[in-house]
């Protein structure tokens, strides 16, 4: 018998999630059945989607997400001991997967041997070559469809997904412009990542900051945050600009009866002939391996960078959930195990 330790969802998140409203569960694993596999967790991914979809499910609820790990015991000859794998078994130290069910287009479901990562870490199979750079992938080039030299503006550019949308957006010969939320991000956009400019949305003043670094207005907007800044951000395009709208983390902990209201964006759309369309990016499941493909040829060719903000200890994953929620990642925020 193989124990094992989790973290259950005991009661729906108000605000900013509370260690509170998790229980840390031990227990004891069955034995394998056939077509299954014990995975030990090496990588878990937090994410905001887990703060967003708290509602989508009845509590208490295995808090699920994606992780990286690697199969101690087999009843499977496709994911042999040592091989490993990217599932959606969230918050545990181990897990019993059923390797039959793989890529059904249910993100619970979602069950995939780690792609050869050409000697990088595991965890980037959970961040850059993972569902956020794949977020990043087809969100911004299926609905943003970028021209050389355009201006792009993407919001949470200095995390997870904001900032594989950048570099690939100057892989695609694009002026980019982000905004994130301290001067630390900022410098590491322009400096570290090669973003045209980087602007504090805390400290400045949006509307100004964008129509100086963005005079001849914005043709693709990736939305990551929402709220006024997109508002503000949609005011300045140009003509039939289009924008991919992948998050409102400005409101993922907001009272649901108390959602912030946003400027009108109607006579921009109108008279800009705008393109919005949001999108979930299992849409493209069927070619996440065509995805994964060019964003690991991109990095090794050097061509985009693969951060990561690190935090060490199963005990320490709501520190990191609720650390990224606040901004203290640079990066993809993962938890070593
Ligand atoms: P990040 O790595 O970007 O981490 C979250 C970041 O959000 C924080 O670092 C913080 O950065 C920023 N943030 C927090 N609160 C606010 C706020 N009030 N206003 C503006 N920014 C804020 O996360 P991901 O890259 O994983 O996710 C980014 C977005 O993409 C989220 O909205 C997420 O839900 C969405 N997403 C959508 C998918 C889809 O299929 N549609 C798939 C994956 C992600 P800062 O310091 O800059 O404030």
């Amino acid at each position: 018998m193989v124990k094992a330790k989790k973290y259950v969802v005991k009661k729906y998140f108000e605000g900013v999630p509370k260690r509170s409203d998790f229980e840390l569960v031990e227990y004891e694993l069955p034995p394998l059945k056939d077509g299954e596999v014990l995975v030990k967790t090496e990588w878990v991914s937090v994410d905001p989607y887990l703060r967003a979809y708290n509602r989508n499910v009845p509590v208490p609820y295995d808090q699920y997400g994606f992780q990286v790990g690697i199969v101690e015991q087999s009843n499977d000859t496709n994911y042999p001991v040592g091989a490993r794998i990217v599932t959606h078994k969230g918050w545990c130290d181990y897990t019993v997967v059923n390797t039959s069910k793989v890529s059904t287009g249910n993100s619970t479901e979602v069950t995939y041997k780690l792609p050869d990562l050409k000697g990088m870490s595991p965890s980037i199979g959970i961040g850059a070559v993972g569902m956020p750079g794949i977020t990043a992938y087809f969100g911004f080039l299926e609905l943003c469809q970028p021209k050389i030299g355009e201006t792009v503006v993407v919001t949470g550019a200095a995390g997870a997904v904001g900032s594989i949308v950048g570099q690939i957006a100057k892989i695609k010969g694009c002026k980019v412009i982000g905004f994130a939320g301290s001067d630390d991000k900022v410098k590491w956009l322009e400096k570290e990542l090669g973003f045209d400019k980087a602007i504090n949305y805390k400290t400045a003043d949006v509307q100004k900051a964008l129509q100086a670094a963005a005079p001849n207005g914005v043709d693709c907007y990736f939305d990551n945050v929402g709220g006024e800044i997109s508002s503000i951000i949609m005011g300045q395009m140009n003509k039939r600009g289009r924008v991919s709208v992948c998050g409102s983390i400005s409101a993922y902990n907001a009272d649901p009866t108390q959602i912030p209201k946003a400027t009108i964006l109607q006579p921009s759309i109108v008279f800009k002939e705008l393109r919005i369309e949001g999108f979930v990016v299992q849409r493209w499941l069927d070619r996440w391996p065509e995805a994964i493909t060019q964003l690991i040829t991109w990095i090794k060719m050097g061509q985009l960078k693969p951060a990561e903000h690190v935090t060490v200890g199963f005990d320490k994953i709501f520190d990191a959930f609720v650390g990224m929620l606040a901004g203290e990642n640079t990066g993809k925020a993962v938890v070593k195990i």
